[in-house]
């Protein structure tokens, strides 16, 4: 033997004593906080230290677990969260179907709650946390997303829209319906008496404007 003082091994031996006898397993004292290891004096002081840990790794823009760098727009790396994820996924698992819907409305709850906070302190409703434009409730940066996203919606749309336009004319259907067409005409039976009868009332009105 080295003679060296193992201080590990020396820690897991009180720990174990401690333990076993029903002391808090941190200071050594009556444990009143059963059937937690460790009092509750330990166990608040635990707690603030995580709670300062965590707050010190938000502010630096770390992981809040880990303090490795984290995932944008997260607070999480994503090793972390798929850790988290995974918990939670399993205890969806086991939970029943009332269980499942208790938690759907209590998270509903929660983010109404918080998007009315937003809204009353001018916070963005979207990010939940820049300050919103004057007179909106989006920051810029969601604003901007807003409007890419929904341009690119129109865009997308559109060239359904046009793809099925083509594919109609192509085939001889109708471009309103995709029955088949009328004889040299774009649209079916159908449509081509509707447009027909839309004609007639334009043409009656300017009549009736002119006259
Ligand atoms: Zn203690
Ligand atoms: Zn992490
Ligand atoms: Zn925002
Ligand atoms: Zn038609």
């Amino acid at each position: 033997m080295s003679g060296e003082f193992d201080k590990k091994a020396y820690s897991k031996k009180v720990y174990d004593s401690r333990k076993e006898i029903g002391l808090c397993t941190r200071c050594g004292k009556e444990n009143d906080n059963f059937p937690l290891l460790t009092c509750k004096n330990c166990s608040e002081k635990r707690k603030h230290q995580r709670q300062q840990v965590k707050n010190y790794y938000e502010n630096h823009g770390l992981c809040n677990i880990c303090g490795k760098e984290k995932m944008e727009n997260s607070k999480f790396c994503f090793r972390c969260w798929e850790t988290m994820y995974d918990a939670k996924q399993k205890r969806r698992e086991k939970m029943t179907a009332e269980e499942k819907e208790s938690e759907r409305v209590k998270a509903n709850s929660r983010n109404r709650e918080r998007k009315k906070k937003a809204l009353e302190n001018g916070i963005c409703y979207y990010c939940l946390k820049r300050k919103a434009l004057e007179g909106r409730r989006e920051c810029l940066d969601c604003l901007a997303k807003i409007q890419k996203e929904s341009a690119r919606r129109m865009q997308e749309k559109k060239v359904i829209r046009d793809n099925k336009r083509e594919y109609r004319l192509k085939n001889n259907l109708c471009t309103r319906c995709g029955e088949s067409a009328k004889e040299g005409y774009k649209v079916c039976e159908r449509h081509y008496l509707i447009s027909f009868e839309n004609q007639k009332k334009v043409k009656r009105g300017k009549e009736k404007t002119n006259g």
